[in-house]
């Protein structure tokens, strides 16, 4: 038996060195390039390449497959990094460098317990396989999206390793944003009546829209006219809605159109939708029976993209992504591993 601690001072190692070469998302080859290598050099363990995506199956018999999966691209490096974020300086307590919280720790702890229970041969009442996706923080085509129908064939539930603590998120809130537009006529003020002011309308818009009963819906912004003395003849402003999945996007455009007959309304984009597993789903009853706290995450990810029962939970803090001097503990990777190992040995079916 290959002990767990094994697994974490490799992890360790493994976040490094991948923190060392750039993989900002439709960047990522060189990674998944080295991340293939380093796979395809592991004991049982036969990595599969879909452009920079990465699957590992273990699948032994007719039984259900969970799917572990975390994305390798990264953000640019945020201004104000006291270091260089590629090349971050040794630290005794910490891992720093950009990608190393979001989603670094995520992708080498997966590696880690994929690995343990391959290679030691552990029988679980399911089958397991990995995905380690590209263009997650651009919800690139060829990220998830591409490779999703693939894997949703073979696995029939996921953990989403994301920086949450390691508690437990059982549902994520989506996020639409909308533009309104309103349109007039101009006229000099001093012939207003011969004008149509697109801002009233706009008004008259942005009540009939903060009245409706959708939750988390903010109006944003707004921009009209040109000068002082012209009635503007359009009015633009941008709704942000971050969805809790009560209300699908396409209802609550719709919802918001009728409500603001005199604007146009377009959403930018209808695919960052919520995400919710249900209460009695085995992956959340054996949070519950470990004690690891559950939460509604207010941030998307590679879950919006799939359509089978998951959670997101991973090691780091998602308080860090993003933002400059990234880091995770050294700590947190071991507890992410060993609560991983634990919470997955749990699982029944
Ligand atoms: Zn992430």
């Amino acid at each position: 038996m290959i002990p767990i601690d094994y697994y974490i001072s490799y992890a360790s190692e493994l976040l490094t060195k991948i923190i060392s070469i750039p993989a900002e998302s439709f960047l990522e080859k060189e990674r998944a390039d080295y991340l293939f290598s380093y796979l395809s050099k592991q004991e049982s363990v036969f990595p599969e390449r879909y452009g920079n995506n990465i699957i590992v199956k273990h699948i032994k018999a007719d039984k259900p497959t969970l799917m572990l999966c975390a994305h390798i691209d990264t953000v640019p490096p945020a201004n104000g990094y006291s270091f260089d974020p590629i090349n971050p300086p040794i630290d005794e307590m910490r891992i720093l460098g950009l990608g190393s919280n979001d989603d670094g720790a995520s992708v080498v702890s997966m590696i880690a317990v994929f690995c343990y229970f391959v290679q030691n041969n552990i029988d679980l009442p399911f089958n397991i396989i990995l995905a380690l996706s590209c263009e997650e923080e651009r919800s690139g085509q060829g990220g998830m999206k591409s490779i999703n129908k693939m894997v949703e064939a073979i696995a029939d539930f996921a953990i989403v390793g994301e920086p949450t603590c390691m508690k437990a998120a059982i549902a994520e809130k989506g996020l639409l944003v909308i533009d309104g537009v309103c349109s007039g006529k101009s006229a000099h003020c001093a012939h207003w009546e011969q004008g149509d002011n697109a801002l009233y309308k706009a008004v008259d818009a942005i009540s009939a829209i903060k009245a409706l009963p959708i939750e988390n819906l903010n109006i944003t912004q707004i921009h009209a006219g040109s000068s002082h003395n012209v009635i503007p003849d359009i009015c633009n402003f941008v709704i942000d809605i971050r969805t809790t999945g009560e209300l699908s996007n396409e209802d609550i455009l719709t919802t918001i159109q009728n409500a603001a007959p005199n604007c146009t309304c377009s959403a930018r984009n209808m695919a960052n939708h919520a995400s919710a597993i249900a209460i009695d789903h085995p992956l959340v009853i054996t949070a519950k029976s470990l004690n690891i706290e559950t939460y509604i995450s207010p941030t998307t990810s590679d879950w919006m993209r799939i359509s089978i029962p998951a959670i997101k939970m991973g090691p780091g803090d998602s308080d860090r992504s993003h933002k400059a001097d990234e880091f995770v503990y050294k700590n947190e990777l071991a507890e992410g591993i060993n609560t991983y190992i634990k919470f997955i040995s749990h699982i029944q079916l």
